[in-house]
């Protein structure tokens, strides 16, 4: 077990990694690069460092695993950053698209003192504004669908954005100019998939997503 308190760029890293793993995704360099915006080398020395400090395990086939240490230290930052979240949506009414950008920013500073004070506050939700489960909670998730697997005519309840997806501005603002919003109910126009598209209608709007996006997006019936 390590002693020491990571980084913000090494609880950058943790959280994504735990994310990955939970999504039963294989957790490679490249796959870090893209997500964390760094070129391959940096990763490559970061992770490095996260192994020598007890953050990561090589497993025998060289894959990247979280140590005991490194689950609890993501879970924190990912716990921290879900409370900053919904302490900028509700507190001080910023936009539900702009809440991921600024969390972000502020979640590395949040004490074990503000984060029990927001717990209480905001009364210990279970999902962030987004609808991704807080950690150790990942069960109430799992009976939703990606979107990108519905039929037309089918009118679903849109429950959450993922994670991967709340890194895009502009995507983010588009889904809100929308309603693409978790608890809003959608009907199934059209799939074209000869465009990869679908089309929605919310609140007797209708929108258009790509299916890489849809895939991202999960739904109840
Ligand atoms: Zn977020
Ligand atoms: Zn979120």
């Amino acid at each position: 077990m390590t002693e020491k308190i990571p980084t913000p760029t090494i609880e950058d890293y943790l959280g994504i990694i735990y994310t990955l793993q939970r999504d039963g995704e294989q957790v490679i360099g490249a796959r870090l690069s893209e997500l964390l915006e760094v070129s391959a080398p940096t990763v490559t020395i970061t992770l490095r460092r996260m192994q020598r400090d007890g953050w990561i395990a090589l497993t025998p086939s060289k894959r990247i695993e979280l140590t005991p240490a490194g689950v609890e230290s993501a879970k924190a930052v990912i716990r921290r950053h879900m409370l900053t979240e919904w302490m900028l949506a509700k507190i001080l009414k910023l936009p539900w698209s702009k809440v991921h950008e600024e969390a972000h920013k502020i979640e590395h500073s949040i004490s074990d003192t503000v984060e029990l004070g927001l717990i209480d506050k905001l009364k210990d939700p279970s999902q962030c504004p987004h609808g991704n489960p807080m950690p150790g909670l990942e069960a109430m998730s799992e009976k939703w669908q990606p979107l990108a697997e519905r039929a037309v005519d089918e009118v679903v309840t849109i429950k959450r954005i993922h994670e991967f997806l709340e890194d895009d501005p502009e995507l983010m603002a588009f889904l809100e100019a929308n309603n693409v919003l978790p608890g809003e109910k959608a009907r199934i126009l059209e799939i074209l998939p000869f465009n990869s598209t679908m089309t929605l209608e919310i609140n007797s709007k209708s929108v258009t997503l790509g299916y890489e996006i849809a895939k991202s997006i999960y739904v109840e019936k």
